[in-house]
């Protein structure tokens, strides 16, 4: 089934992708107003009533329901975030946000990291606007302010001050998953994310005895902070596979004709593809980096107290295990508190939604393989979990495959290619769209 319309969103999404990078929404150095108002205007063109909120002034996030057939049915999310990273100019090859098309891609900050799933969003919901939302459910669609620093001036803002507006929804599409990733020369992997691991941001302190940096001390807290981090930084944790992952390393393997033997999961990830094990290297364990380091002020001085930052990760399901066993590592000189401390996220990867998904990878390309996929980071998402949605992280982008997708993520000269870019369109419209 097609609608002339459906030719106007493949045309229009470039556009709107471009427009979108020529607005400098950089987050902390800009706000997200002027994009938040241009997709307000998108929409309101096509005859829909968006809403704007704004946490603080210039804080600015979008939200527009097209009503499905059944109010009984639960509503489906679809989100995307406004805000992008700063961009030094100076490292670029044509100016972050000047939105140039050159060698078949369009270039710029946020080009996948998120316009790119913002203007496919946009042009579907105007084409929905214009067909009528054809489905039973519900479609809310919503764009964010502040995901890119922790997400509370926007998605956290709203599921705290208007949950009104995710009344009903039961399932979201957001960011984290749906890119294609090569499996070889000919086949590619589309890792749809149902998982995320959780955020144990935290800093370490040391104390000790102060002194003259002449004198004997066997209380040295840098002493003592230094041995924590240096055993914290030279840890590996223990492979631990959920399903999501052991079935993304299962259904991969056996692509390639290889078995992974699920006894001996560390031998049979050896034996994969640097590629693959790239893909699966941040999600099969904890992990924990040191990341800062604080202490002292003058040479001769030792300090009282030494300070240190971790970045921790856990899979879902490991927190506890994951802090019992940073415990063990810190001793019990070093105390540690959180700075920052957020859930890790699973959702069942089944059902209709997930079938969609499935099936839209399939229909548009016939060498892609839809795959379980857990992020190592996290997204907008863990603010939607609070409200019970499960959230999925998918786009339907193709891409080729000389293309580093993860090194481009907050990267420089951030770039989507313009097939990718039309062709995730008639993905997601089979998404939105199913029959
Ligand atoms: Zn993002």
């Amino acid at each position: 089934m097609s609608s002339p319309n459906e030719r106007a969103a493949e045309r229009e999404v470039v556009d709107i992708c471009r427009d979108l990078i020529r607005i400098d929404s950089s987050n902390p150095t800009s706000t997200e107003r002027r994009a938040a108002e241009y997709v307000a205007e998108k929409l309101t063109d096509a005859g829909l009533k968006p809403e704007v909120y704004e946490s603080e002034a210039g804080r600015s996030s979008v939200v527009v329901r097209l009503a499905g057939t059944d109010a009984s049915r639960g509503a489906l999310l679809v989100h995307g975030h406004l805000d992008v990273v700063p961009a030094d100019p100076g490292e670029w090859r044509f100016p972050p946000f000047s939105g140039e098309v050159q060698d078949g891609y369009l270039w710029g900050r946020g080009a996948i990291d998120m316009k790119d799933t913002v203007a496919v969003a946009v042009a579907l919901a105007r084409e929905l606007a214009h067909d009528g939302n054809g489905s039973a459910r519900d479609i809310v669609f919503a764009f964010f302010a502040d995901e890119e620093a922790g997400g509370r001036q926007g998605a956290g803002w709203l599921v705290d001050n208007h949950p009104e507006l995710f009344e009903g929804v039961t399932e979201a599409i957001g960011e984290g998953g749906g890119f294609s990733y090569p499996l070889d020369a000919q086949r590619r992997l589309y890792p749809i994310e149902c998982a995320q691991r959780g955020q144990a941001w935290l800093r370490l302190t040391a104390t000790g005895r102060a002194g003259h940096g002449s004198s004997p001390n066997d209380e040295n807290a840098v002493t003592a902070l230094a041995d924590a981090i240096s055993r914290i930084g030279h840890h590996q944790f223990p492979v631990r596979l959920i399903k999501p992952v052991a079935d993304l390393l299962c259904e991969s393997s056996e692509l390639l004709g290889e078995a992974f033997d699920s006894r001996d999961p560390e031998a049979s990830i050896e034996r994969l593809d640097a590629g693959l094990r790239e893909l699966v290297a941040p999600i099969i364990r904890n992990s924990a980096n040191p990341t800062m380091l604080d202490a002292g002020y003058q040479i001769n001085v030792i300090p009282g107290r030494a300070t240190a930052g971790v970045d921790g990760r856990f899979l879902p399901g490991m927190e506890e295990e994951f802090l019992a066993e940073l415990d063990e590592l810190l001793g019990s000189d070093v105390q540690r508190e959180f700075t920052h401390h957020d859930i890790a996220l699973e959702a069942p990867l089944e059902g209709p939604l997930v079938d969609a998904m499935k099936a839209a990878i399939r229909a548009e390309d016939p060498d892609g393989y839809p795959v379980p996929y857990c992020n190592p980071g996290g997204t907008d998402a863990k603010h939607l979990s609070r409200l019970g949605i499960a959230c999925y992280g998918f786009k339907g982008l193709r891409l080729p495959a000389d293309l580093d997708y993860a090194r481009l993520f907050h990267g420089v000269d951030e770039r989507v290619p313009l097939d990718g870019l039309r062709s995730a369109v008639k993905v997601m419209r089979r998404v939105l769209k199913p029959g």
